[in-house]
């Protein structure tokens, strides 16, 4: 059985202080569920997230990692370093990590098979731009996402991947995809990775939505059968949303 999880992605927002603060509400006013909850705040803040959360079920996620071990990478953050401090989930290949920073297929392939190779978790984030939905393309954009960056990986290390499907278009722009595109998207998902692997990995794999999810449209898109919960950036900001977002699954 897949997991339901709901993720915030805090992005390149709130200071050491204003994380603090935000994990004391959402941890205070966490609501009865069986998904998992996780939040993904600045490296700067991540360890003393951890120190915070240390008595909360809600888990503490990075949002980026480097594919390399140790050494002369300056900026960078390894996978041992968020193990270190007990993250163990990372996410990988985010539309904005691809497009302000270069991030290619062939960089989150590496980034996947190092922290896979760590026993970390990994959510892998794709999606198609508005130009490839218009165009008919959005499949074939998606599928080679996937490809390109996952299905290299073994089989047995499948049990810790979650993946993201994030239309370009609809992250941060208010505009989201309907219920019925996201449940369409995230069968043909399901639909690619039995072809890859097999049914049971491609049945096995929590498939989240992210892309404008607010309390007023969780719900409907948490009902479908092949979304299993949400990655929020914006909403994850505010404590009440991101509580009735947990809420809506
Ligand atoms: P959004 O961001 O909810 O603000 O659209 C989602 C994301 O980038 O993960």
């Amino acid at each position: 059985m897949r997991s339901k999880i709901v993720a915030g992605n805090w992005k390149m927002n709130k200071n050491m202080e204003e994380t603090e603060a935000l994990l004391t509400t959402l941890a205070a006013k966490l609501p009865d569920t069986d998904a998992e909850v996780m939040v993904a705040p600045t490296y700067v803040s991540l360890a003393n997230a951890v120190r915070v959360l240390q008595s909360s079920t809600i888990q503490v996620i990075a949002q980026n990692m480097h594919f390399a071990e140790t050494g002369a990478y300056t900026g960078e953050v390894s996978a041992d370093m968020l193990l270190n401090i007990d993250v163990d989930t990372v996410i990988i290949g985010h539309s904005e990590r691809r497009a302000y920073f270069g991030e290619t297929d062939e960089i989150l392939a590496k980034k996947v098979t190092t922290a896979l190779e760590k026993n970390m978790r990994v959510m892998f984030c794709f999606g198609e731009e508005l130009e490839d939905r218009k165009s008919g393309n959005h499949f074939t954009v998606v599928e080679n996402q996937l490809k390109n960056a996952l299905f290299d990986v073994d089989a047995s290390k499948w049990k810790n991947i979650i993946l993201a499907y994030e239309p370009v278009w609809a992250i941060g722009t208010g505009e989201t995809a309907s219920p019925e595109q996201a449940q369409e998207m995230h069968a043909f998902i399901r639909k690619t990775i039995t072809e890859a692997y097999d049914v049971a990995i491609a049945n096995n794999v929590s498939i989240l939505y992210g892309g404008s999810v607010k309390p007023g449209n969780a719900k409907e898109i948490f009902s479908k059968p092949d979304v299993d919960g949400g990655l929020i950036g914006g909403a994850s900001l505010v404590a009440d949303d991101f509580t009735a977002i947990i809420k809506a699954i």
